[in-house]
C-alpha cells in the first residue's frame, strides 16, 4: 500500500533530518532531574541503544542550564531543551549551545522577549518546535469543549508559526498535543493543512499500562496512516525507553521503518500443541536484536500453521514433540520442539535469510 505523504520543508538539527520525505524521526525525553547528571547521562545513552534519534530536555529553572550544556557534549543524538513560561530561559538553552528548543505557545507570551529569543534562535540557526498541549491552553480553569480545544489548539500554533516568520524565523518544527486521540488528530489535520512545517506528533499525559499504549498507537497511527507527522514520541508513565522502543514498534508495524525482524504468531485454539504465549515471548527476546526486517511466524499447530502463515519469510509450527521449519509456507526441514527456534536463528543468519530481501 502506498501511503499518502504531506509534503513538509526539511529540518535539519545538527546532522538529523527531520521532515521533507525523511524517515520519521524517533523522539524520546528524558525522565530524569538533569541535575542528577551521571543518571541522566546514563539514561541517554539507555534512550540512544534503543534507537532514539533525538532527545527532548527539560530544563525547568536556570539553573539546570549548566548541566544541560555539559549533557550536550556528552551527547551522540542532538538534544532539544524544552522550555515553558519563559523566553529567557529559552534563550539561555540557546546560549548554551542548545541545537533545538521547544517553546510552549500556551504559555508563553508575545512581546520584546519572545522577539529577542526568535533573533538569536535566527543567528544561532536554532531549529523551534512550537508544541502546544491541551494542559496549557485554557485560561482562567474555563473549561473546554473538545471543539474549543481542537480549534485552540491549532489557532495557537498557526499564530505562532506567523509570529516567528515575521520574526524571519523558519526553522520550524510545529504540533499540537492532547490527552484525547481525537483532539489530537483533529488538531495536528488542521496545523498540517494550514502550513509546511514538520509535524512532531504524539499524544500527551496518556496513563499506563495497555490504555496509554493504545491512545498513543491510535492517534499517532492515524496521522501517520494520513502522511502526517514526521517525528514522533510516544509518552507513556512508564519508563523513558519504553516510550522509545513503542515509537519504534508503531513506526515499523505501519511499514514506515525497518528495525528489527517482525514476528506474526497465531492466536491458538484446540490444536495448539505448545504453550505459544511463552515461545513468543521467548522468540522475542532472541530475535528482535537481529538485524533486517523479516517476517517470522510463530504458530501453535503443524496442520494449519504453515498454509495460516504463508504470507512469512520464515516460520515455526509446533507439533506434539516435532515441530516443522518452513519458508513461504512451504515446508524447510522437521526438527525438535525444543530446538525448534535455535534452528530457525540459524537458518536466519545464514546466506539465504540476511534480512536484507525484507
Ligand atoms: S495455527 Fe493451529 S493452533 Fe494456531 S490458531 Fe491456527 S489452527 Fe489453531
Amino acid at each position: 500500500m502506498i501511503l499518502p505523504q504531506r509534503r513538509s520543508k526539511q529540518m535539519k538539527i545538527e546532522n538529523l533530518v527531520v521532515g521533507g520525505g525523511a524517515p520519521v524521526v524517533v523522539e524520546g525525553m528524558l525522565k530524569q532531574d538533569i541535575k542528577k547528571f551521571d543518571t541522566s547521562v546514563e539514561e541517554l545513552r539507555n534512550l540512544v541503544r534503543e534507537g532514539c534519534e533525538l532527545v527532548r530536555v527539560a530544563l525547568p529553572t536556570r539553573s539546570t542550564v549548566p548541566f544541560f550544556k555539559k549533557l550536550i557534549a556528552e551527547s551522540p543524538v542532538p538534544l532539544m531543551a524544552d522550555v515553558h513560561f519563559s523566553w529567557s530561559l529559552a534563550r539561555e538553552a540557546i546560549a548554551s549551545g542548545a541545537p533545538s528548543v521547544r517553546v510552549n505557545p500556551g504559555n508563553m507570551r508575545r512581546g520584546g522577549e519572545m522577539r529577542r529569543f526568535a533573533k538569536e534562535a535566527q543567528d544561532a540557526k536554532v531549529v523551534v518546535r512550537i508544541g502546544a498541549n491541551s494542559g496549557s491552553i485554557a485560561e482562567n480553569n474555563e473549561r473546554l469543549s473538545a471543539d474549543e480545544v481542537v480549534k485552540r489548539l491549532s489557532s495557537r500554533t498557526l499564530d505562532f508559526i506567523k509570529l516567528f516568520e515575521d520574526e524571519g524565523v523558519t526553522t520550524l518544527i510545529v504540533g499540537a498535543k492532547s490527552s484525547s486521540v481525537s483532539e489530537t488528530v483533529s488538531a495536528n489535520r488542521i496545523i498540517a493543512r494550514e502550513c509546511e512545517y514538520p509535524i512532531h506528533i504524539g499524544v500527551t499525559a496518556t496513563g499506563a499500562g495497555k490504555m496509554a499504549l493504545l491512545k498513543s498507537a491510535s492517534a499517532i497511527s492515524t496521522l501517520l496512516l494520513e502522511g502526517i507527522g514526521d517525528t514522533v514520541r510516544v509518552s507513556l508513565t512508564d519508563t523513558s525507553e519504553e516510550e522509545v522502543r513503542i515509537g519504534r514498534q508503531i513506526l515499523q508495524v505501519l511499514g514506515l521503518r525497518r528495525f528489527s525482524p517482525e514476528i506474526i504468531s497465531c492466536p491458538t485454539c484446540g490444536r495448539c500443541k505448545v504453550d505459544l504465549q511463552r515461545v513468543v515471548e521467548e522468540a522475542e527476546k532472541r530475535l528482535f536484536p537481529l538485524p533486517g526486517w523479516l517476517k517470522i511466524a510463530i504458530m501453535g499447530c503443524v496442520v494449519n500453521g504453515p498454509g495460516e502463515a504463508r504470507e512469512a519469510d520464515l516460520g515455526i509450527a509446533y507439533g506434539v514433540k516435532k515441530a516443522v521449519i518452513f519458508a513461504k509456507g512451504k515446508k524447510v526441514k522437521y526438527v525438535s520442539n525444543i530446538s525448534a527456534l535455535s534452528e530457525l536463528i540459524k537458518i536466519l543468519n545464514g546466506s539465504n535469510f540476511d534480512g536484507s530481501k525484507g
